[in-house]
């Protein structure tokens, strides 16, 4: 609830300052339960606690890997969990979250895929992933240490009324106070949904899932293509409304022998030149089921090189690779003493 959702919830039997101080409690103190709110008469509190159950997600399982990322598994209401990584470093901790459980896009590189989709988060689901990990490792929001990528379960442009209210939650300096430019979400490329966001006042900054150089090879490893085509997306996003702090991020998933050829890396960089961007490269992660290899060290480098002469061009690290929570692994699978099994939803 945004702050005249609570005032409208207490409703008029209460002083107007109550839905405040209900508000910080929540989200700037983040107690599990209104009875804690601690600023409340008890009987009040009780009637609360009894009334409106804060709905934060529970922890079902948690992993951890070798290079200090966790992987939440967290259970919603109606028994459904989704995944939540949080990469710890130097400088920053970034928190990962999911939009929707499962996925209805069909990218043929990615686990989330296999899943389908069973349904949008609500945005109290959003930020309950956001409030549950601040709380279990002690992180403050507003230290400027904490970035949130929406680029865990789900096509989140797809549940963007949900998205974009979460945002103003997280983002609200007299609440979570998550900065803007510290949120970032990542879509598929749901063109007319890109238009929607970019009309919003309060908004993550966007990234794209590009991931081929062109119309044919991008309708096969993402056949969403078919409906917005490559063309009208790179039209999309030279329209869109940037902030003056702000570039727009495109993502590049390698798989070998698919797309990373040095051809392939002449292309994007006629395909993005002339827009204020950068590039984030992603070798691919493999899983069960993902019909790809992940290219050589040396012809990442080679196609990064090529790219690096036109544009910022990043590599991004794999993270969590050994607990399958890096970027397309995440499908719910439990790691069990090196075995790997999967969960049945
Ligand atoms: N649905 C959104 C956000 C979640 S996916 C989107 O697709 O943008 C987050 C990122 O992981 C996307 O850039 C996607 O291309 C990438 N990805 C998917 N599967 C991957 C894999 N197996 N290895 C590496 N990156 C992958
Ligand atoms: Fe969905 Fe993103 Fe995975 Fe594609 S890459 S299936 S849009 S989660």
């Amino acid at each position: 609830m945004e702050l005249t959702e609570i005032q409208e919830a207490l409703g008029a039997a209460h002083p107007s300052y109550r839905a405040r101080q209900l508000y910080e409690a929540v989200y700037q103190l983040r107690v599990p339960d209104l009875a804690q709110v601690s600023n409340f008469p008890k009987p009040l509190r009780l009637t609360l606690a009894a009334s409106h159950p804060l709905g934060l997600p529970a922890e079902a399982a948690h992993y951890d890997s070798t290079d200090g990322t966790r992987r939440y598994l967290l259970r919603l209401a109606d028994l459904r969990t989704v995944e939540t990584v949080l990469m710890p470093e130097p400088g920053r901790d970034t928190l990962c979250i999911s939009s929707q459980v499962g996925c209805p896009v069909n990218c043929r590189f990615c686990l989330t895929a296999l899943m389908g989709l069973e349904r949008n988060l609500t945005a109290g689901e959003i930020v309950g992933q956001v409030l549950y990990v601040l709380r279990a490792h002690g992180l403050d929001s507003r230290s400027g240490r904490v970035n949130v990528v929406m680029m865990g379960m789900g096509e989140p442009l797809l549940n963007l009324p949900n998205v974009v209210k979460a945002t103003r939650i997280l983002t609200d300096p007299e609440g979570v106070g998550i900065p803007q430019r510290r949120i970032t979400v990542s879509t598929s490329g749901i063109i007319p949904r890109m238009e929607e966001l970019g009309r919003e006042p309060v908004r993550p900054k966007l990234a794209i899932s590009l991931n081929a150089s062109h119309e044919e090879q991008r309708s096969e490893l993402m056949p969403i293509t078919r409906k917005y085509h490559l063309a009208d997306l790179m039209e999309a996003c030279r329209d869109y409304p940037l902030r003056p702090w702000e570039k727009l991020t495109f993502e590049y998933v390698l798989l070998k022998g698919v797309n990373d050829t040095d051809a392939d890396a002449r292309r994007v960089v006629r395909l993005l030149a002339n827009l204020n961007c950068m590039v984030n490269l992603i070798a691919l992660n493999p899983g069960p089921g993902i019909p790809f290899d992940t290219p050589e060290p040396a012809r990442v480098a080679a196609f990064q090189a090529i790219l690096r002469r036109s544009l910022p061009c990043f590599l991004r690290k794999p993270r969590g690779r050994d607990i399958f929570a890096a970027c397309g692994q995440l499908k719910r699978i439990e790691t069990l003493q090196g075995d790997t099994i999967s969960v049945s939803p």
